[in-house]
């Protein structure tokens, strides 16, 4: 891993005013200017502070920083600190990528959901465009419908995991590791573009594992909304079934960083199937977390359920007819929510929105999903809640 030195310059770390504006803005920790730029100088000095205990990782500080400097890694470079220093607690096993028995790998899958993991799982890419699956979409393979895979091939399977969640919880040797077997992975397999429909996939691939982390891919990466309007505009694809009505959007954690090209991409793949788009009252990068990251922080169910709820509030209250979701962690998460709340508007990833649009009904069997995964987690982590052993990687 690069040293702390190494990662100061590569972060820019120099480049912080202590104005406070990252912490000020941040729609969790609800700190006043003065109160913020105190936390910041407390973070930048390595003592403990009141911020990066109570932050929830959704990333929306580095957006915020108007001089590039990072506040995000230097919450989560704490974190790093304090796992080294004492390890993870029982109940975060469940949650690690990459420990089995984990909350995605290991629930229920349908016999058609197996075959697509075997099938997607091959040793060589199946075309020289590929679409990278990520755990996300392992855990909703039927998303997939042969309208896009005959022309998209998905490729990939568990183990070449992106390392995004180890990122946030600033397990950082765990995403070095990554970095290194991924770079190895692809480089004896010839790809020329890597299309993502996961946000952080594209984020983890494209900026923090070379930039961060060393890693160095061959292949261009390509979000899935910017392949899709390509293909659209190309004629590859046509617009049968044009919508009517409104979504209102919900923005993942990585899309925040990655800036108004990634995010309006996303809005405009919306339009062009013919929905309104609405945003909701603090839009794109000053949106909420689904919750996910909230469990990368304290490793709580509690904290995860308090986000997701405040999120499918602000989507509910935001007068569309549906919620439309592009990153399919995301809709796992608030699915799950959902399940507490089940009254609100429907929660659409954008794939479904975009088959509708060419006449074709795919069901993604939401709820049943975010229900194996609650009943995953109820059994495998809230058991482990007293329990005071600790554990590391
Ligand atoms: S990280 Fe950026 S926004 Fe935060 S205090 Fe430093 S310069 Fe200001
Ligand atoms: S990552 Fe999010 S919750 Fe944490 S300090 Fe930054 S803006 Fe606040």
């Amino acid at each position: 891993m690069p040293s702390l030195e190494e990662l100061g310059k590569i972060l820019n770390w120099s480049a912080c005013r202590e104005c406070g504006d990252c912490l000020a803005r941040c729609r969790y920790l609800g700190l006043s200017r003065e109160e913020a730029i105190s936390e910041i100088k407390k973070i930048n000095a390595g003592l403990p502070a009141r911020a990066a205990e109570r932050c929830v990782s959704c990333y929306a500080c580095d957006a915020f920083c108007p001089n590039g400097a990072h506040p995000y890694e230097r919450i989560h470079y704490r974190w790093n600190a304090r796992y080294l220093e004492k390890g993870l607690p029982a109940r975060a096993s469940y949650l690690m990528p990459t420990r089995r028995p984990n909350f995605r790998q290991d629930i229920a899958y349908s016999a058609e959901e197996k075959r697509l993991h075997e099938a997607w799982g091959a040793d060589s890419p199946p075309a020289r465009t590929v679409l990278y699956p990520g755990c996300n979409l392992l855990t909703m393979p039927l998303l997939m419908h042969p309208v896009i895979t005959d022309r998209l091939p998905v490729w990939g399977r568990w183990e070449l995991c992106c390392g995004e969640m180890y990122f946030r919880m600033g397990l950082l040797d765990e995403v070095e590791k990554t970095a290194k077997r991924l770079t190895e992975y692809y480089a004896a397999r010839p790809v020329d573009e890597m299309v993502f429909l996961c946000p952080a996939g594209y984020n983890m691939f494209t900026n923090v594992l070379p930039t961060q982390f060393g890693a160095r891919f061959s292949f261009k990466t390509v979000p899935f909304a910017q392949w899709f309007l390509r293909e659209l505009d190309r004629g590859a694809y046509r617009i049968t079934d044009r919508l009517t009505g409104s979504v209102v959007i919900h923005d993942s954690c990585h899309a925040r960083v990655l800036g108004d090209s990634f995010l309006g991409a996303q809005r405009a793949m919306l339009e062009r199937l013919g929905l309104t788009v609405i945003e909701t009252t603090d839009d794109r990068a000053d949106g909420l977390c689904c919750g996910m990251a909230a469990g990368c922080t304290s490793y709580s169910g509690l904290d995860i359920m308090r986000c997701a709820s405040r999120e499918l509030k602000t989507l509910d209250g935001a007068g569309a007819d549906e919620a439309a979701i592009y990153c399919t962690g995301c809709l796992i998460q608030l699915g799950i929510a959902r399940l507490a709340s089940p009254f609100g508007r429907p929660l659409r990833h954008v794939l479904e929105l975009v088959y509708r649009a060419m006449g074709i009904s795919v069901n993604a069997r939401l709820a049943s999903k975010s229900f194996r995964i609650f009943r995953g987690i109820a059994a495998h982590a809230l058991p482990r809640y007293l329990d005071p052993r600790r554990f590391r990687l």
